[in-house]
């Protein structure tokens, strides 16, 4: 499936259908450039969801964990990661395989061990069709 969104709410808009239609043990694994709307859209999920908090990118910690919404909801961005070692310190197989909902940012950082099963979103921009386009793509794997 491909979205185009002109705009950071429509982005949102896009997650939050997917947060909305989100089944226990789903994962999510987003894919682009700095800046081109990862975050954005991981907060439509998380409204989608049913979470009110406000989510951001866990700048610190790898995994931020939701409790409020309608599933549990696991927040990875693995951009500092070091190595994929460090997913394991975390728990990243048991979050993964639980009943909540997984999400991953730049998880093209760690291919190798993402689970076989997932959604992926892979986000660009195209500047030849304004500074706020981008184009979503989604996947169903495995
Ligand atoms: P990432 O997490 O991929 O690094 P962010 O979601 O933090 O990116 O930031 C995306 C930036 O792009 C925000 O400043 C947002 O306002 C802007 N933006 C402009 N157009 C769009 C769009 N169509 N979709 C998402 N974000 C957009
Ligand atoms: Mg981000």
């Amino acid at each position: 499936m491909v979205l185009e969104t002109r705009s950071p709410e429509e982005t949102f808009r896009a997650g939050m259908r997917l947060g909305e239609a989100a089944v226990p043990g789903q994962v999510f694994t987003l894919t682009g450039d700095l800046g081109v709307g990862k975050t954005v859209f991981t907060q439509g999920v998380a409204r989608g969801l049913g979470i009110q908090e406000p989510v951001s990118s866990p700048t610190f910690t790898i995994v931020q964990v939701y409790e409020e919404g309608r599933l549990p909801f696991y927040h990875f961005d693995v951009y500092r990661i070091g190595d994929v070692e460090e997913m394991d310190e975390v728990g990243f197989e048991d979050y993964v395989m639980g009943e909540g909902v997984s999400l991953i940012e730049w998880a093209d950082l760690i291919r190798e061990i993402l689970p076989e099963k997932r959604t992926e979103v892979v986000i660009e921009k195209d500047l030849e069709q304004g500074f706020d386009y981008r184009k979503i793509t989604i996947t169903e794997i495995g």
